[in-house]
């Protein structure tokens, strides 16, 4: 993806998000557990329709039995299938698994790569995947996070009218200065999860400035 020109449509609104937000969550970072760009790796394939909570139950279990790529190119798939289990479609993601394991090993030399277009060659990488571990392992802002919570709380803040990832990312890419991409998209996510869910945002906790800040009465 190019890097979009700079379009600010209101300035001074993006800017009191962004600050609004770094005064909430000064410290937000990725939830999932890792100790190397390969684990998170790992458990950003397992995230896909899955809490991090979740995921973070089932990956020490998964890095004590496969600790490196390599291992875990060679494992069998019905082990591997048994032990993400809890984390829902675990055939697909078995398959993405050992399918990303084998490209580090036969193309990086069992290491994690450090651009988009070589994490997007793994099989199960796409975009979300690649800007996760790519900005927290490596703290290569190479776009910005786009998962269901950034999704939704950048059309509600008014950023986007996008509903497709990529093209909200794009629009996201085009108003947030290059510094801001890594942790803007942490501190969404903490947001979403914290005050702006999806069934039922705590809009009287919100101090971000925001178009669809619900009134106390339909919130309660
Ligand atoms: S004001 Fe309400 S809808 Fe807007 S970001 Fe805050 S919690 Fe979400």
């Amino acid at each position: 993806m190019a890097k979009p020109a700079r379009r600010r449509k209101d300035p001074a609104r993006v800017t009191a998000i962004v600050d609004g937000l770094r005064r909430l969550y000064p410290d937000a970072t990725c939830e999932l557990d890792h100790k190397t760009p390969y684990q998170l790796l790992v458990a950003t394939i397992l995230s896909a329709q899955c809490t991090d909570a979740r995921v973070n139950l089932v990956t020490p279990e998964v890095f004590r039995r496969w600790p490196t790529p390599k291992a875990l190119a060679a494992a069998d798939a019905e082990d591997v299938e048994a032990v993400i289990r809890p984390t829902g479609f675990f055939r697909n993601k078995a398959k993405s698994l050992r399918g990303m394991a084998r490209g580090l090993v036969e193309d990086h030399g069992g290491k994690v790569p450090r651009t988009m277009a070589e994490m997007l060659e793994l099989p199960g990488v796409a975009r979300k995947t690649a800007n996760v571990v790519l900005g927290t392992a490596y703290g290569l802002p190479t776009g910005v996070v786009v998962d269901t919570h950034v999704a939704r709380l950048s059309q509600r803040l008014g950023l986007t009218r996008q509903t497709d990832p990529k093209k909200i990312e794009q629009e996201l890419m085009a108003q947030l200065p290059e510094e801001e991409w890594i942790d803007f998209s942490h501190r969404l996510i903490w947001h979403g999860r914290r005050v702006c869910t999806a069934r039922k945002p705590r809009c009287a906790a919100c101090p971000l400035p925001c178009p669809s800040r619900q009134a106390p009465s339909l919130v309660s």
